[in-house]
């Protein structure tokens, strides 16, 4: 007998079929002996309908009330989950975050689970009794519902089963498992049978939005085993696992790509000390976060370019604070876009390899793509586009770095 935290994403809650599609399989697992939770979505597009209707009444929405908004979807689901269940005999029982509790921070639409109490799940499931958890969601100190960030509820679902002390966590979606890129973008990408914790944690903060990236640190954190699998197949998935776990180590196991990008350049500001101080402090005050940056070598010694990226839904803001601090920094002329985009290589076997970035830089070139920015680390290499080349560059590097199927 295992205990199991089972989650499904959007498209796998999608409608009545597929929630009583998704019911069969939880009996499956409750009939082969196994403790289950279960954590939902909302069905696929609610959040973003939600989302809408509260942008529609005021883009700068009180966060509370957003989250209030947003958390409704998947109390829908949590609901005809458990009815799904009930009516085919296999006791279950909804659970919203807060009745739980799941005890989160007070950073409203991007909360941080702080603490779950399990005593009253841990009761119900050692009696047989499958416990459906509403994802994304849970309660603020001050007693407000908070929401996770979107993709949030694999992060219910890591954070449960590391409370509960589960033997598994399986992530059910609507692919079979953590492919070598977005398979929706190439249709060459690979399904990997074993990727290591660092390397996932990289790919989702990347990009790759398969498992929110949140839950790849906890996961890594509390040693929680996790699968990525199709609600729609019974193939195997792919288990996220300890480097020692693996034998046959890529060199490049995977690319990512974020349209999620803007980039800023501030051209012609003083090449002194204090400079860069000057900038990036009342960023960062603004909690602004500032991603990849470059800093031009100063042609007379005197002058020199400063270019950073940030994520597009804080672009506005961030010239804003710009131009609100002009006088201080000091500059000729501020660029900006948003029509860039952020490809990125990731594998731990970089750190024993030398030429890996060179052949991004080739590949890119044989292909004219200008590289505008680069941002590297230990595990991974990452350019910034023309937006307009995303397919181009990931479908090229796929192939330049031997990860296409046969
Ligand atoms: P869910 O609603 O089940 O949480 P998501 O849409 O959040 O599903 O995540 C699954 C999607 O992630 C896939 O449909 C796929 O397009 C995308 N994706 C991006 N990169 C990858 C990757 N490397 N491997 C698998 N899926 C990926
Ligand atoms: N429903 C939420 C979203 O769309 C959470 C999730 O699906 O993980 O972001
Ligand atoms: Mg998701």
């Amino acid at each position: 007998m295992a205990r199991i935290v089972m989650k499904f994403g959007g498209t796998s809650v999608a409608d009545v079929e597929k929630i009583k599609n998704v019911a069969r399989r939880v009996k499956s697992e409750v009939d082969a002996g196994n403790q289950v939770a279960v954590v939902v979505s909302a069905m696929s597009g609610k959040t973003n309908q939600l989302v809408g209707w509260a942008d529609e009444i005021s883009p700068m929405y009180d966060a509370r009330e957003y989250d209030v908004i947003v958390s409704s979807g998947e109390q829908v689901t949590v609901g005809l989950m458990a009815m799904a269940l009930q009516s085919i005999d296999v006791p279950a029982r909804s659970w919203l975050g807060w009745q739980i509790p799941i005890k989160t921070d007070g950073a409203h639409a991007k909360a941080r689970i702080q603490e779950i109490d399990t005593t009253e799940l841990d009761k119900r499931m050692n009696s047989g009794e499958v416990v459906c958890v509403a994802g994304f969601q849970g309660i603020a100190p001050d007693n407000r519902i908070t929401t996770l960030g979107r993709g949030g509820s694999d992060t219910s679902a890591v954070a449960l089963a590391a409370a509960l002390k589960a033997d598994r966590c399986d992530i059910y979606t609507d692919v079979d498992g953590v492919y070598t890129t977005d398979p929706r973008i190439v249709p060459k990408a690979r399904k990997i049978e074993k990727i290591t914790y660092e390397e996932m944690l990289e790919l989702a903060s990347l990009g790759a939005k398969v498992l929110q990236t949140r839950s790849v640190e906890m996961a890594m954190n509390h040693r929680v085993r996790v699968q990525v699998r199709s609600s729609f197949s019974d193939v195997e998935g792919t288990l996220v696992v300890d480097e020692d776990e693996i034998v046959e180590q890529e060199v490049v196991s995977g690319i990512a790509y974020s349209r999620d990008e803007a980039k800023i350049t501030l051209v012609k500001v003083a090449d002194k000390p204090g400079i860069a101080a000057s900038i990036f402090s009342p960023l960062a005050d603004a909690n602004i976060n500032v991603d990849m940056i470059v800093q031009n070598v100063s042609e007379d010694g005197k002058s020199t370019d400063m270019t950073f990226t940030v994520p597009r839904g804080e672009f506005k803001r961030a010239l804003q604070v710009i131009e609100g601090n002009s006088v201080n920094i000091g500059y000729k002329e501020l660029l900006s876009t948003s029509d860039v985009t952020k490809v990125s290589i990731i594998g731990v076997g970089m750190r024993s390899h030398v030429g890996v970035a060179r052949k991004m830089f080739e590949t890119l070139a044989e292909k004219g793509i200008n590289i505008q920015v680069i941002s590297t680390s230990e595990i991974k290499v990452s350019v910034l586009i023309a937006e307009e080349y995303t397919e181009l560059a990931v479908r090229a590097l796929h192939t330049a770095y031997g990860l296409d199927a046969e």
